[in-house]
């Protein structure tokens, strides 16, 4: 009888989950990973990012102090928005990869972000690369990384990786995977989204994701960026609405200090 009792609970939790859309998105949200690994998996990640400079050439800090200084500021901003969720659980730091051929951005758990120069120098507006930034925070910050990687993994596994039970090896795997974790549309939506709600308090144009997703999918050959971040349908007219419906500025910020930075990186 209670078995029975269980099994229907269980079934009306599923129908619930399944039928009104705020826990349809908690359902999909659903990660069995508790917050605080995502602070120590991004950690030893990090740590293998660094210590492997073949696979992710980091631009050096010294000598590019006004490069670094200018993502930085604006991964800041959009952190101060006051809308980014486990704003104060996670690291949010910021690193340059250093291969400007490769369009490409990535976080890891607990909020370590990477930027390839081949990104910054592809795109035109400042705005662009604040709805990039805005779209990967978004990634860490819902912990969409870390409910793709238990997917991937097991959650057993992850958490050996965590606990420092692991062979070596496993968590250089996981690094290079981040490159090439692909999210699913439900997370895609999700980070664009959130993009728009952090940029709304920003000086940038609040559906800069939108012009970024416009000028990465207009290219010949997709970009890594595109296999790992798949499109959802009407993908720019949706950030675009979001914005119209968040009553945000689309106003383009100046562009000055962007295209600075470029010339620094050329
Ligand atoms: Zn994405």
């Amino acid at each position: 009888m209670i078995r029975v009792k269980v099994m229907y609970v269980f079934i009306l939790l599923l129908i619930t989950l399944g039928s009104c859309d705020p826990a349809k998105k908690a359902w999909n949200n659903f990660n069995l990973f508790p917050v605080e690994d995502d602070v120590e998996l991004g950690k030893q990640v990090s740590n293998q990012i660094e210590s492997d400079s073949k696979n992710f050439p980091l631009l050096p800090e010294r000598g590019n102090e006004e490069v670094y200084k200018y993502i930085r500021s604006m991964t800041q901003e959009i952190l101060n928005s006051g809308k980014v969720e486990n704003r104060d659980k996670f690291a949010w730091e910021v690193k340059i990869v250093d291969d400007p051929e490769t369009k490409n951005a990535f976080v890891t758990p607990g909020g370590y972000i990477y930027v390839y120069t081949g990104l910054i120098l592809f795109l035109d507006e400042a705005d662009d690369l604040a709805g990039v930034m805005g779209h990967e925070i978004a990634h860490a910050a819902y912990r969409h990384s870390t409910a793709q990687m238990t997917k991937l993994y097991g959650v057993d596994l992850i958490r050996q990786v965590v606990t420092g039970n692991t062979e070596s090896g496993l968590i250089g795997q996981i690094a290079m995977s981040l490159t090439s974790l692909s999210f699913s549309r439900f997370h895609e939506s999700q980070a664009d989204a959130a993009s728009v709600k952090y940029l709304c308090e920003t000086r940038y144009n609040a559906a800069g994701a939108a012009s970024f997703f416009e000028k990465i999918e207009g290219q010949p050959q997709p970009p890594a960026f595109l296999s790992t971040h798949p499109s959802p349908k009407n993908r720019v007219e949706a950030i675009k609405e979001e914005a119209k419906e968040r009553k945000c500025s689309t106003r383009n910020a100046r562009n000055t200090d962007f295209n600075r930075v470029k010339q620094l990186l050329k």
